[in-house]
């Protein structure tokens, strides 16, 4: 059994979150969306249970994907999930040069987990969480950019300023 992990932030689930998500459980048995919990990160906009629940609410159609979390290497977790294989997203060069460094380095920690880049779709290319989180501060638009179970959270969310 192919046993994928697509590992993120997701703070807030973006639909390229989503596009990437759909394109990969077609390639893998099995696909486990993983939520990093960052101790150092601790301004997010969504907690960790929170950004779990859209993110199984928002893959509830995809009968082989399921949703958990992980703190620490991520190395370690693939290898305690046995997963073979590691899915990206890649937007932009930028988004290439950090993770052909993060590949690289996976690669030499763990030679037999394959990392599999995926390009975003055209119609996501510049949606990214953190653009959505400036929208929410700023009291823009961003409901185009999330699923409907993300806006359905991220809507009662009050920011000050
Ligand atoms: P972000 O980079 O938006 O903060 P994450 O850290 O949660 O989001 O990203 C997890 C993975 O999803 C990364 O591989 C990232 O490149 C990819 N990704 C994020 N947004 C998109 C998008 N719009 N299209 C394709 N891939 C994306």
């Amino acid at each position: 059994m192919k046993i994928g992990i697509y590992p993120g932030s997701f703070d807030p689930m973006t639909k390229g979150h989503l596009d990437i998500i759909e394109r990969a459980a077609c390639l893998v048995d099995r696909l486990i969306v993983a939520v990093l919990i960052n101790p150092n990160k601790k301004n997010g906009l969504l907690s960790i249970p929170d950004r779990v629940a859209i993110l199984e609410e928002a893959t509830a159609h995809l009968a082989n994907v399921e949703v958990d979390c992980f703190q620490g290497l991520l190395m370690e977790y693939a290898k305690l999930k046995e997963a073979q294989v590691l899915i990206r997203g890649l937007r932009s060069t930028s988004d290439f040069e950090m993770e052909y460094n993060m590949a690289q380095i996976n690669k030499k920690l763990s030679p037999s987990l394959e990392t599999i880049f995926l390009m975003t779709a055209p119609e996501y290319a510049y949606i990214s969480s953190s653009s959505v989180r400036e929208l929410v501060y700023f009291k823009g638009d961003y409901e185009w950019m999330i699923p409907k179970a993300a806006f359905n959270k991220v809507k009662n969310i009050q920011v000050e300023g």
